[in-house]
């Protein structure tokens, strides 16, 4: 809980009627989800990722040479990871930008995913670095970023022991549900971001605002499964579209 932001719980606004929540959505239908990766030229890895009202950028770039070079490990890269959130990414909060404490804990947080994801033994003294511009906020702007960074480091061939895809979880009017909008997240009862990976199905992040029962967590858990499937399904499909464009534009070549 941060400075500005509001404790979980604490509306009388009605979330959920006759099954439905505000957006119209049923409670483990996730928001529309758009992914796009290869979209910035300049680094070896990106992806764009729109889901509901949010709009997240990543930017990859390394293996590359470790700067500060006393930083430098000779038993792997060091992941180095920058979540920060544009100024006009919400109205509301317009202005509230830039590094403060929300920011470090989420960097820290996503480091810590691609930490035990990625093959960093592979490439001793470099760094990987991660940068996540959040452009637009509409509640999980966290799981948004580790799905923007999974596409974006598959899209630049950094070798991973697994694909990660994030999703948020939460209680709303006393009911279980997922991917959780701006209000929801805000005034809702208990907000629990997840993220698994997709074979082992690891949790590699999980967190949890306000008070859940071990039941409603299990419950959590098996909607995050099910949601994450989705998730990663849009993911590879993205990954795959500009593998298999280079793949045409050589063939082309080759002609
Ligand atoms: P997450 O985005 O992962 O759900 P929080 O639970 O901290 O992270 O925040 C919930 C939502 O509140 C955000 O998605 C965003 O819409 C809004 N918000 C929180 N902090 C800020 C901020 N500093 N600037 C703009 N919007 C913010």
């Amino acid at each position: 809980m941060f400075e500005g932001e509001h404790m979980a719980g604490t509306t009388d606004k009605q979330l959920i009627i006759d099954g439905k929540r505000t957006d119209g959505r049923t409670i483990d239908e996730i928001r529309p989800l758009r992914i796009e990766v290869g979209v910035i030229s300049s680094a070896d890895g990106s992806a764009l990722v729109e889901w509901g009202g949010n709009k997240v950028l990543c930017g990859v770039y390394g293996p590359r040479e470790c700067i500060p070079k006393h930083e430098a490990s000779p038993y792997g890269a060091l992941i180095k990871c920058r979540y920060s959130m544009s100024p006009f990414a919400s109205l509301s909060e317009h202005g509230r930008s830039g590094p403060n404490r929300r920011s470090l804990e989420i960097s820290k947080v996503i480091r810590e995913v691609f930490e035990n994801l990625i093959i960093a033994e592979n490439f001793p003294k470099t760094q990987i670095n991660i940068f996540i511009d959040v452009l637009q906020a509409d509640g999980g702007t966290r799981v948004a970023s580790i799905t923007a960074a999974s596409a974006a480091l598959a899209s630049a061939g950094i070798p991973m022991r697994d694909v990660v895809s994030a999703i948020a979880t939460g209680k709303v009017d006393g009911q279980m549900v997922v991917d959780l909008g701006k209000d929801e997240d805000n005034f809702g009862q208990s907000d629990m971001p997840i993220a698994l990976s997709h074979r082992k199905k690891d949790i590699l992040l999980l967190q949890m605002d306000g008070l859940l029962t071990k039941e409603e967590i299990l419950k959590a858990l098996d909607m995050a499964e099910k949601s994450c499937e989705k998730v990663h399904e849009v993911q590879v499909a993205a990954v795959r579209k500009i593998y298999e464009s280079a793949a045409l534009s050589e063939q082309k070549i080759s002609l």
